[in-house]
Formats: structure tokens, C-alpha cells, sequence
């Protein structure tokens, strides 16, 4: 199946029809975590909405490439210049390597995305694992005249660049605004304007992370990894490119500028930015004490939280809202998010079992639901309404459910195929219940072995215990006997 999909561009800053660089193809490359520190919910909304675009164009018919880059390296404190590398600093704190911090977090950034039922990116590269290629981009806009070096560091030159093309194109800036609101320089600095980024930071001698390079042994800026990876395994110009609200400036702005030089072109056709995640109107910040991990969520262990929130939860909360509108979270907010995915989820299952009579005459408006549903979320992603749309499926289950209403076959398959493919495959909401039911089958089966192994201790059929104990120890069960009974554990 393939249709028309329209989406927001943050550059034009209108709907566009899409149309992929490659027919057939959608490359998409999506800004990931900086690994420092354990997710938060600004990471989840992202991780969702990108996934949720991503099958939706493989259900369109595409072939998808999803990039997301892990940041590793060159992301310094307060997004700036200046101060400590963010995983260098935690490195120091915690007497680690700086690469034990960046697996540390890339683990439960994994896990986390996984819990969220998203889908692992086709590729996943790292900054660090990339130096040579942001040398040589460094190179490339020197070469190019649009960058300098000072005391061994690079830095790109912004009024030079302004001068043949315009800076700020993509957060609506311009450079005089910026430059009158930026505080002048105070000739400690190797940058001739505060406006200039680095490319290339000289490392100062108790920095850990660095690399030889022709100016000095430092490393890459935070910007430079993403045009490299991107035109690495995107090519020189693709589809999308996704991040947060609050990568546009400065960090997608330096990217779209390096690229431009580097490449001739911006090298991204659509720039694609999902808004802010707020808590209790509240932006999130550490500071401010209401900052809220994934973790946490699903534990509940946070002063702010009443309860845990599952992962399918969450998911259902983040899609209620437009990618572009800003998110309130709240209590009230999850429970009632955690109410809907639950009705929605009954459905699921009910619509399988549902009777029909030969009959029944079709249901009005039924069979138009899955265009409106399609036609939403090809409009630039709209999933709340494709929700709500969804919403007036599950009434017609309830309805069919108690009796109230009688369905023939055929109405039935557009109600199943409804809850599946739409709730399912494409926007990524399963049933949790399933997991827990897989528990309580694990339960139930120590329960057994475990009762058995008692007879045969009772029966003196000691070879048998233990090869119970042993058998079960190798899958990483461990039993421990206790005061009334045996307790297990597993690795
Ligand atoms: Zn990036």
C-alpha cells in the first residue's frame, strides 16, 4: 500500500508532501542520547515518535534505514565550548573509564527503548567510533575557508558563512539579533566570535578523551559527529532528520551550516523536531527537582510519582499528544493515559472472540474508519486523532461485546484488522498482560519442580534432588531452602 504522507518540515515550516530522495527508500536519521546519565522522559518521547514514523512507512511500503547516533565523545557541559566533556566529568567522578559510562548508559538507554516497544535503529553508530571521518571533515571546511584554527583548536567561522549563505535559517534566527545578545568576548577566548562553534577542541592535559589530529590532540565538537554519520550511512542528501525541540538550536543550525560547506547543500530534506516534554507546566530540569528517569517511571521511585508506570503507559500518554505540541506530564495525566491503553488493549483481545450473525447488517461508519485513521496519521503523524478515531472502535467492541449490538463477519475482519495493524504493528502498543501471563506460567512451572524435588528429598532420592538443584542452576536458577520452604531466584 503506499500513499500520499505529509509532513511538517521545520525548515519551510509548512506541511510538505513527502517524497523520498530514493524511491521506495526512507533513510532517517534521528539525534540519539548523549550517554552520561540515565534517560529521562525527554528521551522516551523521541524514542516513540520516531518509531512510530518508522512503521508507518514500512507499512506504507517503504524500505526504512533509521539512524541513531549514540554521542560518546566532544558533548561538553551546558551544550557549550567550554567546561568538561559530559561522560569525561562522570568519568573522573566515579574512578571509570569514560567508555565504561558511555556502555553503562547505552545499556539502559537500550533496555529502556526496548521496555517502550520500540524498534532497535537499523544502525546505531558511535561518535567515537568515527574520529578519523570528523578529521576529515574538519579539513574539508578549512579547506573550505569557512573555519580557523587557533591554539589548536578549529572553530567555524559564522559571519563568513553568513556572508554567502544565512545562518539561523532553520531556528528563524538572524545574526545581528545574535550577535547583540551574546555577551562580547573577553579576549580569553581562541574564538574570534562568540558565535563560532568548534569543530576541533584542543584538550586541555587532564582531559581523558582525545585523539591525535593535525592541530593539536584534542577532539571533535559536539555538532560535527552528526553531519558525518549521517552522510556516512544516509549519503550526501536524505530524507529526515529527527530530534528534539531543543537540538534546532544550536546544534541541528551548526550541523545544517557544516554540511552546506562540506557538501554543497544542507544534505537533509525534511527536518523533523518533536516539542517538549513538561512536568506539571514545568520544564524539566535537574535544578528544579522534577527531573523524572525512565527508571523511575516504571518503578514508581520518584517524589513526584503516586505510582509506577508501565512502559505501554507511557507510550499510550506520549501518543495522545501531537509530536509538535508541547506534553504536560502529570499524575492525573498517566492515570488517565494507563486507563485508555487499558480499554484499548480489552478490545484487542475481545474483538478475537466477538460473535457474529450472518444477519447483522453492516455497521454504519465502520468501514470509512480505517481511511480517517490512515488519513491522520499520514498527516504529518497525527496521532491523537488516529486515537480517538480508534476510540469509536472500541465502542463498537464493547457494544458488540454486551449484546447491543449484533456484527456480521466481514465488519468483524475490519474491527480485528483495526486493533492489529493499526494499534499493533503501527503504533507500537502491545499487551502487557501477556508478559505477566508468561510469569505466571514460569511460577506455576517452579511451583511443580520444586514440589517434586521435596518428594524425592522426602523419598531419600537424593540423586534426583540435586539433579534438580544442578539442572536449574545451569539455566541460572538458584534455589535457596529456607525456614518453610525453598525460595528461587534467577540471574
Ligand atoms: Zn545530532
Amino acid at each position: 500500500m503506499t500513499r500520499d504522507y505529509y509532513i511538517y518540515n521545520s525548515l519551510s515550516r509548512k506541511k510538505e508532501l513527502f517524497e523520498s530522495v530514493n524511491p521506495g527508500m526512507v533513510g532517517i536519521y534521528v539525534c540519539g542520547p548523549t550517554v552520561y546519565s540515565d534517560p529521562h522522559l525527554g528521551h522516551a518521547r523521541p524514542g516513540i515518535t520516531y518509531d512510530v514514523l518508522v512503521r508507518l512507512f514500512k507499512y506504507l511500503g517503504y524500505k526504512v534505514r533509521y539512524v541513531r547516533n549514540i554521542t560518546d565523545v566532544g558533548h561538553l557541559e551546558n551544550d557549550s565550548d567550554d567546561g568538561e566533556d559530559k561522560i569525561g566529568k562522570k568519568a573522573k567522578l566515579l574512578k571509570l573509564e569514560p567508555m565504561e559510562i558511555a556502555h553503562t548508559y547505552t545499556e539502559i538507554f537500550h533496555d529502556a527503548m526496548r521496555k517502550l516497544n520500540t524498534l532497535s535503529p537499523s544502525i546505531e553508530p558511535q561518535a567515537s567510533g568515527h574520529i578519523i571521518e570528523q578529521i576529515n571533515l574538519v579539513q574539508k571546511i578549512l579547506d573550505k575557508g569557512y573555519a580557523y584554527e587557533s591554539n589548536g583548536s578549529v572553530y567555524f567561522d559564522v559571519e563568513a558563512y553568513d556572508k554567502k549563505y544565512h545562518y539561523g535559517i532553520l531556528s528563524g534566527r538572524n545574526i545581528e539579533d545574535m550577535l547583540s545578545n551574546t555577551r562580547i568576548l573577553d579576549g580569553q577566548s581562541d574564538k574570534r566570535s562568540a558565535l563560532d562553534f568548534a569543530l576541533w577542541k584542543k584538550a586541555s592535559p587532564e582531559h581523558i578523551m582525545k585523539w591525535p589530529s593535525p592541530w593539536s590532540e584534542g577532539f571533535p565538537g559536539w555538532h560535527l559527529e552528526c553531519s558525518v554519520m549521517s552522510e556516512k550511512y544516509l549519503g550526501s542528501l536524505f530524507d529526515i532528520h529527527g530530534g528534539g525541540m531543543d537540538l534546532k538550536f544550536p546544534h541541528h543550525e551548526c550541523e545544517l551550516a557544516q554540511n552546506t560547506v562540506s557538501r554543497g547543500q544542507s544534505g537533509v530534506k525534511y527536518w523533523m523536531h518533536n516539542n517538549m516534554i513538561t512536568i506539571n507546566g514545568k520544564k524539566m530540569g535537574k535544578s528544579l527537582g522534577n527531573f523524572i528517569t525512565i527508571r523511575e517511571l516504571f518503578t514508581g521511585n520518584h517524589k513526584m510519582l503516586d505510582q509506577a508506570y508501565t512502559p505501554m503507559t507511557v507510550r499510550f500518554f506520549i501518543l495522545q499528544a501531537h509530536y509538535r505540541s508541547t506534553l504536560d506530564f502529570s499524575n492525573t495525566a498517566l492515570q488517565a493515559a494507563e486507563k485508555g491503553y487499558k480499554r484499548m488493549m480489552q478490545a484487542v483481545k475481545d474483538v478475537k472472540n466477538l460473535e457474529v450473525s450472518a444477519k447483522a447488517p453492516e455497521i454504519e461508519g465502520l468501514k470509512k474508519i480505517p481511511e480517517k485513521i490512515m488519513i491522520a496519521l499520514c498527516d504529518d503523524l497525527n496521532t491523537p486523532i488516529a486515537l480517538s478515531h480508534l476510540f469509536d472502535v472500541v465502542k463498537i467492541v464493547n457494544q458488540v461485546k454486551d449484546h447491543s449490538m449484533e456484527i456480521n463477519e466481514n465488519d468483524k475482519k475490519i474491527l480485528e484488522e483495526l486493533l492489529t495493524v493499526i494499534v499493533v504493528d503501527i503504533l507500537g502498543l502491545i499487551d502487557e498482560s501477556d508478559s505477566s501471563g508468561s510469569e505466571k506460567v514460569v511460577s506455576g512451572l517452579m511451583d511443580m519442580i520444586i514440589k517434586i524435588r521435596k518428594e524425592a528429598k522426602l523419598k531419600k532420592d537424593f540423586a534426583t534432588s540435586d539433579m534438580i538443584r544442578n539442572r536449574l542452576k545451569e539455566i541460572g536458577i538458584q534455589l535457596k531452602d529456607i525456614k518453610d520452604g525453598v525460595e528461587w531466584t534467577s540471574d
